[in-house]
């Protein structure tokens, strides 16, 4: 620790001054004030099915004056440390080793480590995975954002970027990749090799990265620069002939990307790696992303939207290496800004590359809701976020993050316009390239490139939670519009008013093209004399093409009239942003779910957009589980059956067949419905031209096990014997937690808390099973206990575990006794304020189950 904390420290001797846990944020700045020049020189050996892996270190550093250091490192053990030659017994404290200021000086100075760090398949920052098809080992790491210090000594925060020259002992039929390209490899003797890698641009300790195992390179013969795609040996045939596009992808993404931000890609080389049961989508590690291997090589039949999201997620990974890997946030309390810009930059990307395929309307579909979700909730936060210490760092990771920044980019696009928008993040990103930066900088580079004041945007979208709800009131003297106001609230009732940019749309319906025509506004209403004159309109809707951000819902003679024509509308985005808003209609409980599943039924089966079809059947299926009465459940649920099982045999599109699959396997209840799940399985029945995939199967034995079929035991048992994979194993678990028992219940839970060898992906994963919709009796008594452990949870978990444990718990209750019992944990619990919003956010959807239910009984 430095400057103010170490002169406290000298006065207080340091036997008894305790280092702060993690890295406050005064701690980073004053650590970035003085250290410069880093180099990091790391070696480890890593042996198969070991829980541990021995490491050598040097690392050197500038510092401006002889002083006092905290150097970061937790959880190993440092067998042997010296500073500057001499030798320093270490002092472990709190995460931290002292560096004393007697050994350091002002100018260059060289430290060096002997230490060994822990391996475990949950956990711990260096995972050891077991591929159970052929019982080879694989190890990865995944530091961010701040366990890096748990693999080795280190200054682990994103501003103090060091460059690094990892050199790994490993069997010598594994395959190492890491941040650059190997340098060179040598026997190290007993069937062992050691690897050394070629040193990194300067890179935030979260980003050095490496993969160890029986890792095999994808082949593409006589095709130049590809970037690299590495796969465990097992699933390597099936990689060869699924992923390749990745690569193609990857290289086109380069290519534009390159060109949009005016800048080269930023490292000496690209690969991604796949990782089975990787805890995240993909790790944006400088050089070498690691990719969830599921999210690459689908275990449940792809249809061509879930081909697009692949692209998606392999772009956002891609433009990370730019933003958030050349230029990075100096602080997590700006993650929102490399997530944000990765998130909108891929669908901007794949909309230049795949101009055809409605990428916005996708963006509308896949980005929204959720955001909208989260921030209609009194557990919203701001998109920036307070992070006192890096060990909180974890809490700014969700939806606000994800969506909500996202979406609020697109508005400013829309606000500066596409040329400016592309200015602004060229200047910000060659005023920064290697180093780090902060919101202000961007938005000042917004600012003089377009000329446009933002601070009051900025402060609005980025500081302050919540979202206005945009009600549109309109009215028309003999045929034409004689005046037309927007007029905006703040959804939580914290009385902000936005700057909105928005494009209206008046609708002729068939009978003509539309009006449409921008609107910005910056108080609570405003009238748009652009409007007045026109033809007047079948319908009103105040977000046409999706630029802003909020609920927009339909005034009263509008929903009427969409409502009537909804079938008709060709404009498959337009349609899209129709059934949203009747569906936010839903959600705030003015109109009756009932009314929206009937549309649903009649409208469904002529739907041909795959994306429209699966939104609308989501919601359709939450309106049918949570807020209609069983017996209005009853009485749709067989057509719905019905309907599914038609157009999963008879639709002319492969994709919308498997679509109509999977929402028989989610809608199926009826003696008849489970009829057709077995006979899926046994084969009597099957998808035209799709060849269900092994979690197709699994999924159906799951429904099966929920519903508490009497054959459903049959049906498990015969798929364990057919799938005897690794994957199998876990599946199989996944199933099991549905049955309809309270000892199932009982066994998962402890297993959930109490069993450090489960791996985290098994769990995360069979958390909706052991909440089936259709067993709040069973779980319910879980409810409180699940949120006792949140702090538990906190701690162990990765980063997005504790939101989906919230998510399935709370979710799989309906009834005002659980949202009671919610609220008076709420109240009496001993919480920090992140698990408290966090709840909050959670419990919104059961709040408005109740609310639903209450106001539409049936
Ligand atoms: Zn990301």
């Amino acid at each position: 620790m430095f400057a103010r904390l170490a002169a406290f420290l000298l006065l207080t001797t340091w036997a008894f001054a305790a280092a702060p846990a993690g890295v406050p944020r005064e701690l980073a700045q004053e650590r970035a004030a003085e250290i410069s020049n880093l180099r990091y020189q790391i070696s480890f050996a890593l042996a198969p099915h070991a829980a541990t892996t021995a490491g050598h270190e040097e690392l050197s550093f500038t510092l401006k004056a002889a002083q006092a250091v905290l150097l970061d490192y937790r959880d190993g053990t440092v067998q042997r440390m010296t500073v500057n030659g001499s030798e320093v017994a270490p002092t472990p404290d709190n995460g931290h080793l002292h560096l004393p200021a007697d050994k350091l000086r002002a100018g260059a100075n060289t430290l060096t480590f002997d230490f060994t760090s822990a391996i475990a398949p949950a956990g711990k920052p260096i995972t050891g995975y077991e591929d159970k098809d052929d019982g080879s080992e694989y190890i990865y790491t995944l530091f961010v954002p701040m366990d890096a210090s748990m693999a080795f000594p280190c200054f682990d925060q994103p501003d103090l970027k060091g460059r690094f020259q990892l050199e790994i002992t490993a069997p010598e039929d594994w395959t190492i990749i890491s941040n650059t390209e190997p340098r060179g490899a040598e026997s190290a003797g007993g069937n062992r090799r050691r690897t050394a890698f070629a040193e990194t641009r300067p890179i935030s300790t979260y980003l050095f990265a490496f993969a160890a195992g029986p890792f095999r390179k994808l082949e593409s013969p006589g095709v130049l620069d590809l970037p690299g795609l590495y796969v465990r040996k097992s699933k390597w045939e099936r990689a060869q002939s699924e992923a390749p596009e990745v690569q193609q992808i990857t290289k086109r993404g380069i290519a534009y990307l390159s060109t949009y931000f005016a800048q080269p890609f930023p490292f000496p080389k690209y690969d991604m790696v796949l990782i089975p049961g990787f805890p995240y989508g993909g790790m944006e590690h400088a050089g070498a992303t690691f990719l969830r291997e599921e999210s690459v090589l689908f275990r449940t039949a792809p249809t061509h939207n879930d081909l697009l999201g692949r692209d998606l997620l392999v772009l956002h990974e891609l433009t990370h290496q730019w933003f958030g890997d050349l230029t990075t946030m100096r602080w997590f309390d700006d993650l929102w800004l490399k997530e944000g810009f990765a998130q909108y930059m891929a669908y901007q990307a794949l909309d230049a590359l795949k101009p055809s395929e409605h990428i916005w309307m996708r963006f509308y579909e896949s980005i929204k809701p959720a955001a909208y979700e989260i921030d209609s909730t009194q557990g919203t936060t701001p998109i920036y976020q307070d992070i006192p210490n890096l060990k909180d760092a974890k809490s700014a990771y969700g939806a606000i993050v994800y969506s909500k920044a996202p979406g609020v980019l697109k508005q400013l696009a829309y606000v500066l316009g596409p040329e400016h928008f592309r200015d602004g993040l060229r200047l910000y990103l060659k005023e920064h390239l290697y180093g780090n930066a902060e919101w202000g900088d961007l938005v000042r580079a917004f600012e003089r490139v377009s000329g446009q004041k933002l601070d009051h945007w900025a402060d609005m979208w980025i500081r302050h939670r919540g979202m206005p709800q945009l009600d549109v009131s309109w009215s028309c003297t003999e045929g034409q519009v004689s005046r037309l106001s927007l007029s905006q609230h703040d959804v939580l009732g914290e009385g902000n008013l936005w700057p909105i940019a928005t494009q209206v749309l008046l609708s002729y319906g068939n009978a003509g093209p539309g009006i449409r025509f921008r609107a910005s506004f910056v108080t609570a209403t405003a009238n748009f004399s652009q409007a007045v004159g026109k033809p007047c309109p079948q319908f009103v809707f105040a977000n046409d093409q999706d630029y802003a951000y909020g609920r927009f819902l339909l005034d009263a003679s509008s929903r009427v009239e969409v409502v009537r024509q909804l079938g008709d509308v060709h404009d498959v985005f337009l349609r899209a942003l129709l059934w949203g808003s009747l569906w936010e209609s839903v959600r705030v409980a003015e109109m009756e779910p009932r009314r929206f599943a009937g549309l649903a039924e009649l409208l469904l089966p002529g739907e041909r957009d795959e994306l429209l079809l699966r939104s609308t059947a989501a919601h359709t299926l939450t309106a049918l589980h949570r807020y209609v009465s069983p017996g209005t459940r009853g009485q749709f649920v067989p057509s719905f059956e019905k309907m599914a099982n038609d157009h999963m045999l008879h639709s002319t599109q492969k994709d919308l067949r498997i679509l109509w699959f999977r929402t028989l396997r989610a809608v199926a209840e009826t003696a008849i419905g489970r009829g057709y799940l077995k006979d899926l399985l046994s084969g009597k029945l099957s998808v035209p031209g799709v060849e269900l995939r092994q979690l197709d199967r699994w999924n159906l034995v799951t429904a099966l096990l929920a519903l508490n079929d009497s054959q459903a035991d049959g049906f498990f048992h015969a798929e364990q014997q057919r799938d005897r994979t690794g994957d199998g194993l876990k599946y199989a678990y996944i199933a099991a937690a549905a049955r309809p028992d309270s000892k199932t219940k009982q066994q998962y839970f402890v297993d959930y808390l109490h069993d450090p060898s489960r791996p985290e992906d098994w769990i995360a994963e069979s958390l909706d099973a052991f909440n089936y919709w259709n067993q709040s009796q069973l779980t319910g008594p879980y409810l409180k206990p699940a949120l006792q452990a949140l702090p538990q949870i906190k701690r162990e978990r990765k980063i997005f575990f504790l939101v989906d444990w919230l998510d399935a718990f709370i979710g799989g209750q309906q009834s005002a006794a659980s949202q009671a019992q919610v609220h008076d944990f709420l109240r009496t619990a001993d919480l920090d304020r992140d698990l408290r919003l966090k709840i909050l956010q959670a419990v919104d959807e059961l709040d408005r189950t109740v609310k639903i239910r209450q106001k539409f009984p049936q």
